[in-house]
């Protein structure tokens, strides 16, 4: 069978090495680089070679399908999980929140509000099921639970940080999913995964299996059509040429999939024009020091500057894997807009530079070696209050075309590349069963 494949991000190459054993794989994808969301750059530093991912990653030891690929695949010596200490810079001091007395000394809120927050967080980890908190804001269940102060001066700016203008319509079900993993220390405390030389090492391996099994990928190459006839799949359109198939996996944004399809996905039409997707602004800087001395990795931000985060990679993983300091610097934006996605990319950099020499001042321009952008509109879906009905199937009506992508099951409250792979066998094995019984 002919299966063509929209996208080279985890989903679309799981999916992709699942099949290619056994059918005639291609993948297309529009972007220069594979990868989508997980793509890196190849940069060089004194003559040494080295892959960053374009977008921040780390994983979490509940991600159990991307770790068995990874095994799979053979490259479980390249997992460390290794501590990266968080903080909250909340108008102009740095607030530690790695161990439970640490937070206890977040000055901004009360002992009693201090309390309300530990509650809260207990009730949380004790939810099995998020589902029924769909239907529920986050802002009104925090406000209803652990009051104005907790909400206002604790988790209104994470939101906003994270949301935007989207972020008072966020589902509880998200923020519980959130907390959850984030508060699930272990004894050890918090260990994050990583794989040394960077995740692209897993996105070149899938690729390796589907070009070794006789599939191709094709970069720079969009799919700007998908052919249905009497409801079934018949091919895509790519560079305006048809091209026969028997079936899609399709892990584009829902938008563009409606779009693609000419909105004729009957019932899934409305709903995948409905589901929001927000974009990333993401600076990576090379520095000659280090930005955060206090060795932090991720600092969450309620400032009056252009970004809600910045991540010192070099403060999670070694120096001398690099050679030079290494910071994203990031804001999610909501729409085209927004002038993080309307300004010319040197001015979105210099309003990040100029962010951050308000906020560190032992920062220079003059420490900085290289900046690099990656800015897409299409990075994440916004989990509004009743998302869940509209979680897409992986079968998406149509004989033949499937569907696997951030928004996915697997995916949902809280989209990731464990979310991705699992949604990309998922798809992989209702494809290959519907054509095992179409064959008998
Ligand atoms: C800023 C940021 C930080 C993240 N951090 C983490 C993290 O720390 N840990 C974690 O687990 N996850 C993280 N994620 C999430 C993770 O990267 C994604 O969930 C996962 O990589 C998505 O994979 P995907 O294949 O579903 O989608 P994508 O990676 O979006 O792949 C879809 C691909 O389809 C291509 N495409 C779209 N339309 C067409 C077309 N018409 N023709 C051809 N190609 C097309 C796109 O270019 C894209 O490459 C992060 C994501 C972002 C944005």
């Amino acid at each position: 069978m002919k299966i063509v494949i929209i996208g080279s991000g985890l989903a679309g190459l799981s999916a992709g090495y699942r099949l290619c054993k056994s059918h005639k794989v291609t993948v297309f994808e529009k972007d220069s680089d594979m990868g989508g969301m997980s793509a890196s750059y190849s940069l060089e530093n004194s003559g040494k070679k080295y892959f960053i991912e374009k977008y921040y990653h780390h994983i979490f030891r509940s991600d159990s399908e991307l770790l068995a690929l990874i095994k799979e695949m053979g490259l479980e010596k390249q997992m460390l999980w290794l501590e990266g200490k968080n903080a909250y810079f909340v108008d102009g001091k740095n607030y530690p929140m790695n161990t439970p007395v640490e937070i206890l000394r977040f000055s901004p809120l009360s002992t009693l509000d201090l309390i309300k927050l530990g509650i809260l967080v207990l009730r949380i980890r004790l939810i099995k099921d998020t589902a029924p908190y769909d239907r529920i804001k986050a802002k009104d269940w925090i406000l209803g639970t652990a009051g104005k102060s907790v909400y206002e001066n604790f988790f209104a700016p994470l939101m906003k940080s994270k949301f935007g203008d989207n972020a008072e319509n966020i589902s509880a079900a998200w923020l519980i999913g959130r907390v959850k993993i984030r508060s699930d220390r272990g004894k050890e405390g918090e260990k994050l995964g990583y794989m040394q030389g960077g995740f692209n090492s897993l996105v070149g391996a899938l690729a390796w299996e589907i070009t070794a099994n006789g599939g191709e990928i094709k970069t720079n190459t969009e799919v700007t059509e998908v052919i249905i006839k009497d409801n079934a799949v018949k091919g895509v359109v790519v560079n305006g040429d048809f091209i026969a198939c028997d079936a899609v996996i399709s892990t584009a944004e829902p938008a563009v999939l409606d779009s693609i399809t000419g909105g004729k996905l009957g019932n899934l039409h409305d709903i995948l024009k409905s589901i929001r997707y927000q974009g990333t602004a993401c600076a990576l800087l090379g520095l000659n020091r280090s930005l955060m001395k206090d060795g932090n990795y991720w600092l969450n931000i309620k400032a009056n500057v252009p970004f809600g985060a910045v991540i010192e990679h070099t403060n999670f993983l070694p120096f001398e894997d690099y050679g030079e300091n290494l910071v994203y610097v990031t804001s999610y934006f909501q729409d085209r807009k927004s002038p993080l996605w309307t300004q010319k990319e040197e001015d979105v950099v210099g309003s990040y530079l100029d962010g951050l020499e308000k906020m560190f001042p032992g920062f220079s321009r003059k420490d900085v070696r290289w900046t690099k952008l990656y800015r897409r509109i299409d990075t994440a879906p916004v989990y509004e209050q009743g998302y869940l009905e509209k979680v897409l199937p992986f079968d998406a009506g149509p004989s033949g075309l499937y569907l696997a992508g951030m928004f996915s099951s697997s995916n949902y409250p809280e989209r990731s590349m464990n979310g991705s792979v699992k949604a990309g066998f998922e798809a992989a094995e209702l494809l290959s069963k519907e054509k095992e019984v179409r064959s008998r």
